[in-house]
C-alpha cells in the first residue's frame, strides 16, 4: 500500500501545481522553484525515515497478533467500524503529537523548520526535518500495539493524510465559502494558513491534520475571514535556514533561532466562523 504514495502524491501535486500557477490565494510572491525541490528532496529523505520506521511497526504488528494483544482484537468490531476508529485515533494522536512539537522546546526546534518557511506552496507539506519523521513514526508503534492498530490500518491513513497534507498547504485560491463547508469535516488552505502565521496565537492553533474536529473539540480552532493576509513564516532565521536543504537540516542545532512576529493589524484578524463571531459579540456587549 505505501508503494502508492508516490503516483498519489504525483497526480496530487500535478492538479495542485496547475491551481496554484493561475488561482494562488495568498497575498505576496509564490514560491519558486527552488523552494519546491528542496522540499521534493526532504520528502525523498524522509520516505526511507518512514521506511525504516514501517519495518519497526511490522514487527511490533507481528507481536501483537501472535500475542493476540490490542483493545480491537479483544473487542471483536466490525471490520469497517475497526477501521474508521483506527483512522480517528490516528488522527487525534497526530494532533497530540503536534502540540507537544509546538509546547516542548527541543520538539519546537525541529518542527520550527517546518514553520519557518515563508512562502506556502503544497509541497510545504514534506518540509520536515528528518528527525520530526522519526521521532512521530516511533511515537505511532506503541499506539497502534495499545489499540491493535495493524500496519495496513496505518498505511491507509498515511495515504490519506498525504494528498490532504498537500491540499492545505497549498497556495490556492478557494472560494471562502466552499473552504468554510469543506472544513467541517477536513482540514483545508484557509484553515492552515492561519497554523503557518507569524503571530504566535495562530501559529499555536488549527493542529488538526486530517479531520477539523480535534481543533473544535481541543478549543484550538481559529479562523481570519481575510485569511490571504496571514504572514507566513517565523522570525529569527536568516535566509540560508529557510532556503537551502543543508539549512533546514542544521538550523534546528546550536543557538535557539525562532521567534515570533507581532500582532497583525485588527482589521485583518475578524473570525470567519459563525460561532466564534457569536462569542465575540456576546463578549464584547457583556451577554451571557
Ligand atoms: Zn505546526
Amino acid at each position: 500500500m505505501e508503494l502508492l504514495s508516490g503516483p498519489i502524491a504525483a497526480i496530487t501535486l500535478v492538479v495542485l501545481w496547475s491551481f496554484e500557477a493561475f488561482l494562488p490565494g495568498l497575498a505576496g510572491p509564490a514560491a519558486g522553484m527552488r523552494q519546491r525541490m528542496c522540499h521534493l528532496a526532504l520528502g525523498l529523505m524522509n520516505a526511507a525515515v518512514s521506511a525504516v520506521v514501517a519495518g519497526l511497526l511490522l514487527l511490533a504488528d507481528m507481536w501483537a497478533r501472535g500475542h493476540g494483544f490490542g483493545l480491537f482484537r479483544a473487542a471483536e468490531m466490525p471490520w469497517w467500524l475497526e477501521f474508521l476508529l483506527a483512522l480517528a485515533i490516528l488522527d487525534v494522536w497526530h494532533y497530540a503529537c503536534h502540540v507537544l512539537a509546538h509546547q516542548i522546546p527541543l520538539l519546537w526546534r525541529f518542527h520550527a523548520v517546518h514553520h519557518n518557511a515563508d512562502k506556502l506552496e503544497a509541497t510545504v507539506a514534506m518540509r520536515f526535518h528528518c528527525f520530526e519523521i522519526a521521532f512521530l513514526g516511533l511515537l505511532t508503534i506503541p499506539v497502534a500495539v495499545l489499540f491493535g492498530i495493524g500496519i495496513q490500518e496505518v498505511a491507509a491513513y498515511n495515504l490519506i493524510l498525504l494528498p490532504v497534507s498537500l491540499f492545505h498547504h497549498s497556495n490556492v485560491r478557494l472560494s471562502p465559502r466552499v473552504d468554510r463547508v469543506l472544513r467541517l469535516f477536513i482540514v483545508t488552505p484557509r484553515m492552515h494558513w492561519l497554523h503557518h502565521s507569524r503571530w504566535q496565537p495562530e501559529t499555536n492553533s488549527n493542529y488538526s491534520s486530517v479531520f477539523s474536529v480535534w481543533d473544535r473539540i481541543f478549543g484550538t480552532f481559529r479562523s481570519r475571514k481575510r485569511a490571504e493576509t496571514v504572514e507566513i513564516g517565523l522570525d529569527g532565521y536568516e535566509a540560508r535556514d529557510i532556503e537551502t536543504l543543508r539549512g533546514m537540516m542544521t538550523s534546528p542545532f546550536g543557538p535557539a533561532k525562532s521567534e515570533y512576529g507581532e500582532r497583525p493589524d485588527a482589521a485583518v484578524l475578524e473570525p470567519d466562523d459563525p460561532l466564534v463571531v457569536i462569542e465575540l459579540k456576546k463578549a464584547e456587549t457583556g451577554a451571557v
